[in-house]
């Protein structure tokens, strides 16, 4: 082996040791230091001996009496007791010896440990003052840890609290809680996930989760962390603007656009299902008389009373629209045309019976036309039309009637 290489293995070695090392003289004078040792004893700090830090002179000295030495020196980076070595490397009589000392330092260790607990202090207050709820639950969805927020958002005042609550307590419908726990085990991750869920008050509110799993090498769920956002606003605001995008604001029934896509449905469906559907188109009779005599606020209110005249008559499933000024559309569907006929003749006399009152005014009644038309196919615009001329045959045989589909007519 040249001089060189072995000068060179001699420094990889050293340097490369997972332990602080050193090469001194017989006074701990250090001629030669690797970086686990630097890193230990900053160079700022390193004094012309090491036995100034190592305080152990007498120990040193009587272990360099031997060719290998082992002793215990206090690790100047932790404090603590470290087993050492002392090796000598070399020697002339009369001339200086050097040695190599070597220990296993504990500061690097300590050094990375606490900056771990100072990360995990700073991810803890992160996730504390986090402005969403966090939680870590198990398999089963029971949970691990929360955050701060998620308890203001539940309204607990301790995470065991949370903890001990029955499940219907936290949640408005425990199978959302199944449900998130199956469709995780399913994709692993869920995101945007709507949620109804109870305040300790028992208050509901909205929550938004985005949930994922963590799992073990076989692929079984082992615990998943959830964001828990409170969307009851922003849903709420949604809907709001759902509702005024599609009705009428005078009357608060569906507007025209909204009832038409309503009745496109429905005729679909009905076809599809072969279930009958029947249409009515009613106009106010003589409107623009309570307007002129009493007042467009007088012709308001009865828009709206009507309304509330049709609404108390219809089923969940029926649809009432404002078609335009004072006329109106009603989509029943899963109804025959003598079940339409029921229906508008219930609206016509409920409007004939019933006494509006207009602003600071003696009340007064009104009457209204209705045409019934049962659909025959999902042709919308025919079966609109058709109820129109139903509607005008009413008008013209004197109003305040229900007129249907003509026989010969439905069975053409
Ligand atoms: P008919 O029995 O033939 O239906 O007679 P009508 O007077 O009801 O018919 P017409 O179509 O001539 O008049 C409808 C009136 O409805 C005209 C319009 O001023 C009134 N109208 C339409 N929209 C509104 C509304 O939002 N508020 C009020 N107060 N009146 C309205
Ligand atoms: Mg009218
Ligand atoms: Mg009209």
């Amino acid at each position: 082996m040249s001089d060189i290489g072995e000068k060179d293995i001699f420094r990889r070695v050293f340097e490369r040791s997972a332990r602080a090392a050193a090469v001194v003289d017989r006074d701990g004078c250090i001629h030669l230091s690797n970086s686990g040792f630097q890193r230990m004893i900053p160079g700022s700090l390193l004094p012309q001996s090491i036995l100034e830090i190592l305080k152990m002179r007498r120990t040193f000295q009587i272990s360099a009496e031997q060719e290998h030495a082992r002793f215990l020196i206090i690790d100047p980076g932790t404090g603590r007791n470290q087993p050492a070595t002392l090796t000598h490397l070399s020697g002339e009589p009369g001339g200086k010896n050097f040695f190599l000392l070597e220990f296993h330092s504990h500061f690097e260790e300590t050094r990375l440990e606490e900056a771990l607990q100072e990360s995990e202090q700073r991810f803890c207050q992160l996730q504390q003052n986090l402005p969403v709820g966090i939680y870590r639950a198990n398999r089963d969805g029971d949970l691990e840890t929360v955050n701060d927020t998620l308890l203001r958002m539940t309204g607990y005042d301790s995470f065991s609290e949370l903890q001990m609550a029955e499940l219907g307590d936290v949640w408005a419908d425990v199978r959302e809680r199944d449900n998130l726990i199956r469709r995780l085990r399913e994709e692993g991750a869920v995101l945007g996930y709507t949620v109804h869920l109870k305040r300790q008050d028992g208050s509901e509110f909205i929550g938004s989760f985005d949930a994922r799993g963590n799992f073990d090498k076989e692929g079984n769920l082992v615990y998943f962390d959830t964001i828990v956002q409170d969307i009851t606003e922003k849903v709420r605001a949604q809907e709001e603007l759902e509702r005024l995008a599609t009705s009428d604001s005078l009357t608060g029934l569906a507007n025209r656009q909204h009832l038409m896509k309503r009745l496109e449905y429905e005729l679909k469906r009905a076809e599809r299902y072969d279930t009958p559907l029947t249409l009515l188109m009613i106009d106010l009779d003589n409107f623009k008389q309570i307007n002129d005599t009493r007042g467009h606020q007088a012709g308001d209110v009865v828009l709206r009373g009507f309304a509330g005249l049709v609404g108390r008559i219809l089923r969940e499933i029926d649809h009432a629209g404002r078609y335009g000024g004072e006329e109106f559309c009603v989509v029943l569907p899963e109804t025959d045309l003598e079940g339409g006929i029921v229906i508008a003749e219930r609206i016509r006399e409920s409007v004939e019976n019933h006494a509006f009152s207009g602003p600071g005014e003696v009340s007064f009644h009104v009457t209204c036309s209705i045409g019934v038309v049962h659909a025959e196919s999902a042709d919308m615009d025919e079966l609109i039309s058709t109820a129109d001329r139903r509607l005008y045959e009413a008008k013209r045989s004197g109003r305040n009637r229900v007129v249907p589909n003509r026989v010969e007519e439905l069975k053409s």
